[in-house]
């Protein structure tokens, strides 16, 4: 709570796209907690809203604009609240969207995020800071941002123009996070960026960083998303490998199983460096899931061909597919693209194909020894991030080692070792 001489004010905070942008807002809702805000999920009640946008589809823009666009008349009612539009769509629509939205009170950019403080203090619209920001309960899971932006230029991507280049947060700082994190009761701890797998502080590799994290007394699990495959080399394996506090599930994007593609893509492997890597992954005992797209613009039949049979090869655990769409702002939004039905087309057959994927996976767990973390008193996940129900009940965030009996869909079944 922050301090009682401070008069109390509530902030809606709506956030929208992938796991760094909630950490985002948990980071941004420190700094008006500082300032005497407390969260609240009634927007009625608020004095202000934070809407922390993505802009990686086209969709998840539309969404955050159109919610600003609904809240004029919210505005309207009490002038003295305050609207806050931040991250990757903020950064990419900038100053229009002032002009078009004029009661808008802050835009704060994906790349200002670290400088948030005193973007609030410039405005002169909040209060100053007069106490340490409080954090929101992070939960069973505490998401830890260890770097921000990317030095890819993947030409179907928006990330590279709204991120900016790689900076990765000195180590000390990220291991003090940790620590705040599991104080307030996190078990589990998933570090996060965009190449996350890139990250590098002076002599601290991201092999030493997961191996410091795990050794934070408090941690039971530390896991990482979303890693590029250059970034895993044998070094890392032998880093890591006899750390079972490691997270044995990794989701891997690899976009597609033709050379060709991903060359146009300019994800920076081959098919066969991809393999390779997964291949040298799952034999240290990692299970990959994956991303795929079909229908980039210079996708032929033979290319799409080559992504079911990187299905077939890899041995994914599951893989989520979409259908290409171009990102204005983007090498590739230039390109011609498919038809629908091409696009449809090739989702289906794609699905087809990845449909049973997660069954076999679960089925093959059958007989081994796992350890469960629990997040419901009957469920938890393994390392390499099944779901298993033991019949003891267990309290929430505690471990156990099981046997595994069987496998029902997605699933797993198991009793307790003694
Ligand atoms: S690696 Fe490629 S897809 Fe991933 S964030 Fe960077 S540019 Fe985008």
């Amino acid at each position: 709570m922050p301090p009682s001489f401070l008069p109390m004010k509530k902030v809606f905070i709506q956030t929208y796209g992938c796991q760094m942008n909630l950490a985002d807002s948990e980071e941004m809702f420190t700094h008006l907690s500082a300032r005497g805000y407390i969260r609240t999920d009634n927007l009625d009640e608020a004095d202000a809203v934070l809407i922390n946008t993505c802009t990686v589809r086209d969709h998840a823009e539309h969404k955050a604009v159109s919610f600003l666009g609904r809240l004029a008349a919210w505005k309207r009612e009490n002038p003295a609240r305050r609207i806050i539009f931040a991250g990757c769509a903020a950064e990419r629509l900038g100053k229009s969207l002032q002009k078009k939205y004029p009661f808008l009170d802050i835009l704060s950019g994906a790349k200002s995020i670290e400088h948030f403080s005193d973007t609030l203090n410039e405005s002169g619209l909040f209060p100053p800071q007069t106490a340490q920001g409080e954090m929101l309960p992070p939960g069973l899971t505490g998401y830890v941002t260890i770097m921000r932006g990317c030095n890819f230029a993947c030409t179907y991507c928006i990330v590279p123009s709204v991120r900016g280049p790689i900076k990765c947060l000195p180590h000390e700082e990220i291991l003090q996070e940790v620590r705040r994190k599991v104080a307030a009761g996190a078990k589990e701890i998933m570090l996060l960026g965009q190449t996350v797998n890139a990250y590098q502080d002076g002599d601290v590799s991201f092999a030493d960083l997961l191996n410091r994290t795990s050794q934070i007394p408090g941690v039971v699990r530390v896991g990482f998303t979303s890693p590029h495959p250059i970034y895993f080399t044998p070094q890392f394996l032998t880093a890591v490998k006899d750390n079972p506090k490691i997270s044995r599930h990794l989701h891997l994007p690899a976009q597609s199983g033709s050379t060709k593609v991903l060359q146009e893509m300019k994800r920076g492997y081959t098919r066969e460096i991809l393999l390779e890597k997964i291949k040298a992954l799952q034999a240290a005992g990692f299970f990959i899931s994956t991303d795929l797209i079909v229908g980039f613009p210079t996708e032929t039949a033979e290319d799409f061909e080559q992504t079911l049979s990187l299905v077939e090869e890899a041995n994914f655990t599951t893989a989520y597919c979409y259908k290409y769409s171009p990102r204005q702002g983007t090498p590739a939004a230039r390109m011609k693209l498919h038809s629908q039905e091409i696009l449809e087309q090739r989702l289906e057959n794609l699905l087809n194909k990845v449909r049973g994927l997660a069954e076999r996976a679960y089925q093959a767990q059958t007989g081994t020894l796992q350890e469960v973390l629990f997040e419901t008193p009957g469920k938890g996940r393994s390392s390499g991030g099944f779901w298993v129900k033991v019949s003891a009940p267990h309290p929430v965030g505690s471990v156990a080692q099981v046997t595994v009996e069987k496998a029902v869909g997605t699933l797993l079944f198991a009793r307790e070792n003694k």
